[in-house]
């Protein structure tokens, strides 16, 4: 089935925004420019409200369709981009050296743009579009900073759909899954406090290199022997550092850092309860001490069965191929906040054969821009039909 037409004309245009924002990555809350362009742009699109400073530096814009449908639908495009020097060559390369748009947020936000533009213009449907532009996807909860300031309730919004390019999925191909498609993301600290001395006198000492490495090895099992193996867990400890530079040192304390992701919502606290008692239980059997500060992250992105069958139907009338049965992954996205409060659905966009995301030599691919575009007007004019 084809794309709109529409956004086969306005590609040109699109893409000019596109690379705009690609020139000018910004990062976390700091999407000041960003945003300014995106509310500029509504405002020439005519949208019927552009209220900006939603937590922080979040534009929402709102356009009513035609009748007087009170429905509401929330669609939700990233706008910051990432503390990376980018690698490309392009000559719409970043002109921000230590930040680029790496995750393709660029393509995220022009395309809700361009679905701005075109339902703008056309009010197709009967009911309203909540247009979210939100900052700090990437590690600052932007999306949980809208949430909490009220932009639910605010705008009266029933469902939200958002969308994530992803490489190595043909251009033009959709795929999504229902229930959970991505992980929470929770990030513990453990530091053990052995009792530090000569190297060549261990048994004057309390080893807590030793003590340390006994429970990051301890703490591998909590995943394969006290998680139900139907259930998907990570755990990584990604840094150990003791506090002494010299072999013939016993340092007093280790420091380490990790991070626990779940597809199932149950199983975080269990991680955190279990990590917790092999944490100090296992620094007590050999007369150390250590301490676990856990901090709970993004939640379980998890796609409601309904409004994924109806995502899953309006990206059949769109893109050239729909994957609705996809494997969730283990990285997390904070739309998951936006998902916690109402029904909705998340999907991935092909961005055909590109560097993985996060890389330096990543590009959002322009030619994707008509495919997420169509989904975005389709799924609000399917949802709320005009009479
Ligand atoms: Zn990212
Ligand atoms: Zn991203």
């Amino acid at each position: 089935m084809p794309i709109r037409n529409r956004f086969a004309e306005l590609l040109p245009e699109i893409k000019e925004w596109r690379q705009h924002l690609h020139r000018n990555p910004e990062i976390l809350y700091e999407v000041h420019r960003t945003a300014a362009f995106v509310a500029g742009k509504l405002r020439a699109f005519g949208v019927d409200e552009v209220v900006e400073g939603i937590g922080r530096t979040g534009v929402v814009g709102v356009i009513r369709g035609k009748g007087a449908g009170t429905k509401t639908i929330g669609l939700r495009a990233d706008m910051d981009a990432l503390p990376i020097h980018e690698d490309t060559g392009l000559d719409y390369a970043s002109e921000v050296p230590g930040k680029m748009h790496a995750c393709g947020h660029d393509g995220h936000t022009s395309m809700l743009l361009g679905a701005a533009k075109y339902l703008a213009e056309t009010r197709n449907f009967d009911g309203n579009v909540v247009l979210i532009f939100q900052p700090a996807e990437e590690g600052g909860a932007g999306a949980k900073a809208m949430v909490d300031d009220g932009l639910i309730d605010r705008f009266g919004i029933d469902e939200v759909y958002g969308m994530h390019n992803a490489p190595g999925v043909p251009v033009g191909m959709i795929v999504t899954r229902p229930g959970p498609l991505q992980a929470s993301a929770d990030e513990f600290e453990i530091v053990v406090t052995g009792l530090g001395g000569h190297a060549a006198e261990p048994h004057k000492a309390v080893d807590t290199t030793l003590v340390a490495s006994q429970i990051v090895v301890t703490l591998h099992s909590v995943v394969s022997r006290n998680v139900d193996p139907l259930h998907s867990v990570v755990l990584t400890v990604g840094t150990f550092q003791t506090d002494s530079n010299a072999s013939n040192i016993i340092p007093q304390t280790a420091r380490m850092r990790g991070t626990v992701r779940c597809l199932n919502p149950d199983d975080r606290e269990k991680m955190e309860a279990r990590v917790r008692r092999v944490v100090e239980d296992t620094a007590s059997a050999f007369g150390a001490t250590a301490e676990l500060h856990w901090e709970y992250g993004y939640p379980v992105t998890v796609n409601d069965e309904d409004a994924t069958g109806w995502a899953v139907e309006a990206a059949r009338a769109v893109a050239i191929d729909v994957d609705d049965a996809a494997n969730p992954i283990m990285p997390s996205e904070d739309f998951s906040y936006m998902l916690n409060e109402r029904p909705g659905a998340y999907l991935f966009l092909g961005n055909g054969d590109s560097a993985m995301c996060h890389h330096p030599k990543y590009n959002f691919n322009d030619e994707a821009i008509p495919y997420g575009c169509s989904f975005f007007a389709e799924i609000v004019e399917r949802r709320m039909p005009a009479r």
